[in-house]
């Protein structure tokens, strides 16, 4: 009986490769959750929050230990260090990851909790009622036989993006500890505030020297993606008339009622979050605020096409314009601001970007998944910035939420891959 559980334990392995990492994998991303490193909206600074800092020091004082000695913290909150090649011509490579968790969930006092050999069944959380029904989460349904990682049930885990970061620092460990192994010059950096679209703001490429560079972020096991939104954000603001509710017979025009009426009259059974999926875009309300003086909506737009993304900017634009219009004393502002662009149009150009990961995921006995992300990452704004980077998997789940969990195996299989990107781009 024990012996049967072992064999599946190192069937659910990638490789012996993955195997060996797995325990260092698992010992690195447990501590490194326990670091509160939520990020805010509206930064007064980089990074947003001090527990960015704490986490970040650690990973210097970490990467100095396995010999990477230029390991540094710049003033903006980005750590940035050097794998030394050892094969001296290949072309420089980074590896990125974010410390930074989202501002959605809770990300104070996260309490890991480690289930072994998982046996398909439902996993109760202690704290808050939270519950991972693998009825309702068919990627948790498939992963028996693993060492799964969740949250305690009242905060997010943290593995978006901390699975990234132990998989960059165990692989980094593991080509630092095995010199036989040919590899590039590898360049290491782990950004702050990636959850508040600033991950790339402040990135300093020419610094960090690389010719291409691969963010570890998130997704299923095999996940690639070269593909993301274009994203704009608008914000609109209405200005009514505001008089004594008691006296407004005629005079009032109410902004928040207006706003109200735009919200309203957007498609609701099309172009929304909940009703697209693939390659279709939408228009998304992410906040309202307002008083009948003054209302003020924030739109997140997104499409992978250029074209379809202006038709529903401009969707967006005339749908206000007319609700706004038809009340002669109300004004309307339409501030468009352009966050990030799809990594396609860069990536294309320069397809030995994709191939080599392609061929370390194969080389690792996975099967590639190519799919365009419906979000952005750091990549988006770094490749726009001249920096090609793709993303790829770490094995973490549910993000953004308490019920967000990860898999040993697969963080282990990312670790694994980036050794064998090393191998792969030391060929070329
Ligand atoms: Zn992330």
């Amino acid at each position: 009986m024990i012996l049967r559980s072992s064999e599946v334990m190192v069937a659910d392995y990638t490789s012996e490769l993955a195997k060996s990492v797995a325990p260092d994998v698992l010992e690195r991303f447990t501590r490194y959750v326990r670091v509160d490193t939520r990020a805010r909206f509206d930064r007064e600074r980089s990074p947003s929050t001090p527990g960015q800092l704490d986490l970040s020091r650690i990973l210097v004082d970490e990467l100095k230990g396995l010999g990477l000695s230029d390991a540094e913290l710049d003033e903006h909150g980005y750590v940035y260090a050097t794998l030394a090649a050892t094969v001296p011509d290949a072309p420089v490579i980074g590896l990125i990851a974010h410390v930074d968790t989202s501002p959605e969930a809770p990300g104070a006092g996260v309490e890991p909790i480690v289930h072994r050999e998982y046996d398909g069944g439902v996993i109760d959380l202690p704290r808050g009622g939270t519950r991972l029904d693998p009825a309702a989460m068919p990627e948790l349904a498939g992963k028996v036989g693993h060492t799964i990682v969740t949250s305690s049930g009242d905060t997010l885990l943290g593995a978006d993006d901390k699975a990234g970061v132990a998989a960059i620092v165990a692989a980094v460990a593991y080509l630092s500890a095995h010199p036989e192994l040919p590899r590039p010059t590898l360049r290491i950096a782990f950004t702050p505030d990636e959850e508040i679209g600033h991950g790339a703001t402040l990135f300093d490429i020419p610094k960090f020297g690389a010719r291409c560079a691969y963010t570890i972020d998130g997704g299923a096991i095999g996940g690639l993606q070269a593909e993301s939104f274009t994203a704009v954000e608008v914000k609109l603001v209405v200005e009514g008339v505001a008089v004594h509710p008691g006296y407004a017979t005629g005079k009032l025009v109410s902004a928040v009622r207006l706003a109200g009426q735009v919200v309203a009259e957007l498609p609701s059974d099309r172009l929304t979050p909940d009703t697209t999926s693939g390659r279709e875009g939408f228009i998304h309300v992410v906040s309202f605020t307002g008083t009948p003086d003054r209302a003020e909506l924030r739109v997140i737009v997104r499409d992978f096409e250029e074209d379809l993304l202006d038709a529903h900017v401009a969707l967006l634009r005339e749908t206000a314009e007319r609700v706004v219009g038809a009340a002669p004393r109300a004004s309307l502002q339409f501030e468009l601001t352009r966050q990030y662009h799809n990594m396609r149009d860069y990536l294309a150009s320069d397809p030995d970007v994709l191939e080599a990961v392609l061929e370390a995921v194969k080389a690792e006995g996975i099967e590639p998944l190519v799919a365009p992300i419906r979000g952005g990452t750091d990549g988006s704004r770094l490749s726009e910035m001249g920096l090609p980077t793709p993303n790829v998997f770490d094995g973490g789940y549910e993000y953004h939420s308490v019920r967000e969990w990860a898999s040993v195996q697969e963080m282990a299989a990312a670790a694994a891959v980036i050794v064998r990107l090393a191998e792969v781009w030391s060929r070329r």
